[in-house]
């Protein structure tokens, strides 16, 4: 059975009395021990997605309908969690590093400061000698020097601070690890040490990542799944190999074209035109003002997602018709 079943929601921002529809009719099925990632353009719901999987739902956000069930092995096989009682399970079960998360940390507490108010709020019923041998055994496993933890935020450079952020999603070794843009305000060599930290964790404590990234090559590296979205609706998901062989939908095909290519010194292609507004979303399917295959069907009728090959699914008319999305 999946960690994590994500039955058909929707969820939206209320700003007075607009309506703003980031996520809309999303289904995906997370598997245990599985790194998947979340991939599009920024303002594409991805954030959303991810705080509503967490169940950080707070207004003006709003899960509008649909259901989120989480199945963690640990618990009695047939207990089921839904998102309205997932606050308790928290740092134990779930665990979500935002976006820009290195800000959460308080500039004038040490870093112990920080991992010890985790220790307070969520795991009360560990002595405070087994957290301190549970925190300095697991800062080694994770390569962090013990004495970090005598500093103050500002005297950590960027990648340590997302470093100790991770290290703090992981110490109680939650089955689900939910990691939004982990790398994306860091240098390119810093990224990659971030990813691997991510990857040894998963590697060590076989737990389930979900990751959000806009940049492609993250995905590439560390994914074994990818569910790409656009514009609140996820068009297309399959494994890592059979997005970058054979992308489907006409947006993932421009998503992966727009890659640097080694060699190719026609610089970025880009997307042309830019994503909607979803406050009032296109009609039809949401990508038919910028898709170039786009004909008459796509204005009016919303494409519901397909499978294609085994495990490979997308929401696409063209492919419904038995077209492939080759530029005209
Ligand atoms: Fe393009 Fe139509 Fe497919 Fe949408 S449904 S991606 S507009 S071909
Ligand atoms: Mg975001």
């Amino acid at each position: 059975m999946a960690l994590l079943e994500i039955n058909k929601i929707n969820a939206y921002y209320m700003h007075n009395t607009q309506k703003t529809r980031a996520v809309e009719n999303v289904s995906l099925s997370v598997e245990d021990n599985e790194i998947i990632g979340i991939a599009g353009e920024s303002g594409c719901g991805k954030s959303t997605l991810v705080k509503t999987i967490y169940g950080a739902i707070e207004p003006p956000l709003y899960l509008e309908n649909g259901s989120i069930i989480y199945n963690f092995k640990n618990l009695s096989s047939n207990t089921k969690i839904t998102n309205e009682n997932i606050p308790f399970y928290w740092w134990k079960k779930i665990s979500y590093i935002p976006q820009a998360s290195m800000n959460v940390l308080n500039p004038v507490r040490k870093i112990k400061k920080f991992f010890e108010n985790l220790w307070r709020a969520h795991r009360q019923d560990l002595s405070y000698k087994n957290y301190q041998k549970l925190l300095s055994t697991h800062l080694q496993h994770l390569g962090l020097p013990v004495s970090i933890l005598e500093y103050y935020p500002h005297q950590l450079s960027g990648g340590m601070k997302q470093r100790v952020i991770i290290g703090a999603a992981s110490l109680f070794h939650p089955e689900l690890i939910i990691a939004d843009e982990p790398t994306s305000a860091l240098d390119v060599g810093v990224q990659l040490d971030v990813l691997r930290l991510l990857l040894k964790i998963q590697n060590e404590c076989k737990n389930t990542i979900i990751v959000v990234a806009h940049d492609m090559s993250v995905m590439a590296n560390f994914c074994m799944k990818i569910a790409i979205m656009y514009a609140g609706n996820i068009v297309e998901i399959g494994k890592t190999l059979d997005i970058f062989s054979h992308p489907l939908h006409p947006y993932t095909k421009l998503l992966i074209d727009s890659l640097p290519k080694i060699g190719d010194k026609r610089g970025l292609k880009g997307i042309p035109g830019s994503p909607p507004d979803l406050v009032s979303p296109p009609s039809g399917c949401r990508f038919h003002p910028r898709c170039p295959h786009s004909f008459e069907l796509c204005k009016k009728v919303s494409p519901t997602m397909k499978e294609f090959s085994a495990g490979h699914q997308a929401a696409c008319h063209l492919l419904e018709r038995g077209e492939t999305n080759e530029r005209k």
